[in-house]
């Protein structure tokens, strides 16, 4: 393990762009930590920390000089991979018939992705999982994926909402990172201790002033993990729940949840791991140009399962357990895991502060407590 100084932080930024990629990573915009290109450590939002609950999301000063201080907003990284709308192809008439336009090359250059964190890079594995295999692997995904490089940051404290801890994806990066640093603040000192996951990495902490760690740099660093683990403001108890989902399709909680759910789509929205899209072809007005496009879609509209002769889910009761019953128990018969990673995004930002920690451990008929938030 390595260290660096702040002061010398910007060598990796540097490094990056002199690679040629396009460096994002987190900004103050519009009151939320959100996701935008940058080419300097001065554009992170030092100084800044959040506040997260159930429907509740506010960002305030931290009181310090800390780059990374606040945990996860409402972007997530498939904005980048998976952007909310694609156009698939065109089409021009020609004649009596048409001719389709392939569609266009991987239409970025390769992104550095700063501050993700380890429930993050858990979803991007899940992401991968859907995309990056099988017969039909996304070849706009694929192209983005294969060629980002990753700089991981671990959390130094717990969100409100967080539970990564309890699904086994956080707060500590463990791989799927090309560098993994932890901010380590001592009274004036200031500095970042630093992993190497790959051998990009290794080029790009060569291209930094760093040195080698000592021990009481790396059990700082050990603390700063352990802190963030021990103030996760949510829980979620996983074992055998994959079972006791199934076993209880009929249970009244997801009327109560009906009652309450707005069937707005915004928890499938934020969620790093919803991968749902429709596809829609519009033409102009002459009729002799058409697009194919897709767009992020979810298991809470309507139209998203009408299938022919009907809706198959036409109550928001159904539409909710289907989402969660996919998140916490098919994606496990269907993958060996759950399809959720713990960031808390969908209790944040539920408008009505619906909570799957809550839920889940309501049909468990456990106790629903909240440790902090
Ligand atoms: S279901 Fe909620 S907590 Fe789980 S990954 Fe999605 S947004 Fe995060
Ligand atoms: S659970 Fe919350 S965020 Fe999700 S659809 Fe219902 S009201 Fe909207």
């Amino acid at each position: 393990m390595y260290v660096v100084e702040l002061n010398d932080l910007q060598g990796l930024f540097t490094a990056l762009s002199q690679q040629g990629y396009t460096i994002i990573g987190p900004q103050v915009r519009n009151g939320a930590l959100t996701f935008d290109r940058m080419t300097s450590v001065d554009e992170l939002p030092r100084g800044w920390t959040d506040h997260q609950d159930g429907g509740m999301y506010s960002i305030a000063r931290s009181g310090d000089d800390a780059l990374f201080s606040y945990t996860v907003g409402p972007h997530s990284w498939k904005r980048f991979l998976f952007p909310a709308r694609l156009r698939l192809f065109a089409a021009r008439r020609e004649g009596k018939g048409f001719a389709v336009d392939p569609p266009a090359a991987t239409p970025a250059p390769p992104y550095a992705f700063i501050g993700v964190r380890a429930c993050e890079l858990a979803a991007l594995d899940l992401q991968d999982r859907i995309f990056m295999s099988g017969q039909y692997a996304d070849a706009h995904y694929t192209a983005i994926r294969s060629s980002a490089f990753i700089v991981a940051v671990n959390c130094g404290r717990g969100g409100g909402t967080c539970f990564c801890s309890s699904m086994g994806t956080g707060p500590k990066a463990r791989d799927g990172f090309d560098l993994a640093l932890t901010e380590i603040m001592d009274g004036e000192r200031h500095a970042f201790l630093i992993e190497t996951g790959s051998s990009r990495g290794k080029d790009a902490r060569a291209a930094m002033q760093a040195r080698e760690a000592d021990p009481s740099e790396i059990a700082r660093a050990a603390a700063v993990s352990r802190a963030a683990e021990s103030t996760m403001g949510r829980a979620l108890d996983t074992s055998g729940l994959a079972g006791i989902l199934a076993e209880n399709f009929e249970h009244q909680r997801w009327d109560d949840i009906a009652k309450r759910c707005l069937a707005c789509a915004n928890c499938t929205m934020v969620c790093p791991t919803c991968f749902c899209s429709t596809v829609e072809d519009v033409t102009d007005l002459t009729g002799d140009h058409a697009e194919r496009w897709r767009r992020w879609d979810s298991c809470f509209t309507s139209d998203f399962t009408r299938v022919a002769g009907g809706n198959i889910r036409m109550s928001t009761r159904t539409r909710y357990r289907q989402w969660m019953m996919h998140k916490l128990s098919h994606w496990v018969e269907q993958f060996g895991s759950t399809g959720c990673v713990g960031c808390g995004r969908c209790i944040t930002w539920c408008p009505v502060g619906i909570d799957i920690t809550a839920e889940a451990a309501a049909i468990r008929g456990a106790n629903v407590a909240t440790t902090n938030g």
